[in-house]
């Protein structure tokens, strides 16, 4: 369980730093009253995403794993003004509640949710890049199944340019990822993700722990080369 000292300076630093925001809580309210797991990244961690696209100057960013769009919604708040987030997600009704909240917080037109497998969606998303010659993306954030993370690691980079800033979340795994012998698909496949990124000759990259409210984890940034 998350020791209450790393919650409580969490709770000091959101306090601190983060401005109240109705769009948000209201996101995290109706996705927790519909069910969906309170799996998404804590206000620091939307916000830092914020700040990456911000810095980055993304006008297109790729989600993968979209739950709410909790995420989503921050993402979209620091794209430039013509900009898009295309986010994919399988669970029809995730992506019913992440429109509702995307709507309420009022970047829904800039948002492209797409439902299915992101196995499935990912290739389509190339032909169409492809075929329409839309642009590349120029930050994506990774957050879905952790199994696949080496496949949409792949993709990422495909659907990347140079430059490209590449996000991993929940890398660490409460110390599981040193784990060689771990037999969790979870585990395994984020060490999967974790080896592209380090041998990956497209892809530059490093890894942070994290501590918080969500307990011990961490994230991957990599950048397409
Ligand atoms: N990024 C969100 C946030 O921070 O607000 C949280 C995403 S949650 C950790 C992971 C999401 O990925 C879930 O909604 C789940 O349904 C979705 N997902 C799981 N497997 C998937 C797949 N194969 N393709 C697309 N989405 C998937």
């Amino acid at each position: 369980s998350t020791p209450a000292n790393w919650t409580r300076v969490d709770d000091y630093l959101a306090a601190t730093l983060l401005d109240d925001d109705p769009a948000l809580t209201a996101a995290r309210r109706d996705s927790a009253a519909a069910g969906l797991p309170p799996i998404e990244v804590t206000a620091l961690g939307g916000k830092f995403l914020h700040l990456l696209a911000r810095m980055t100057g993304a006008r297109r960013v790729l989600e993968i794993g979209t739950l709410g769009g909790f995420s989503t919604i921050w993402l979209a708040r620091g794209i430039r003004s013509d900009g898009l987030v295309v986010t994919l997600e399988l669970e029809q009704r995730h992506a019913d509640v992440a429109r509702a909240n995307l709507e309420r917080a009022e970047v829904s037109e800039r948002v492209e949710i797409l439902v299915g497998r992101a196995a499935d969606t990912l290739p389509q998303l190339a032909e169409r890049l492809a075929e329409r010659g839309e642009a590349p993306f120029d930050l994506v954030f990774i957050d879905a199944d952790k199994e696949s993370n080496a496949t949409y690691l792949d993709w990422a980079i495909r659907l990347g340019r140079p430059g490209t800033v590449i996000v991993v979340d929940n890398i660490g795994r409460a110390g599981d990822v040193a784990d060689p012998g771990s037999d969790d698909p979870m585990v395994v496949g984020t060490q999967r993700g974790l080896e592209l990124l380090g041998s990956d000759p497209r892809v530059d990259a490093t890894a942070l722990q994290t501590v918080g409210a969500k307990g011990w984890d961490g994230f991957a940034i990599g950048l397409v080369r």
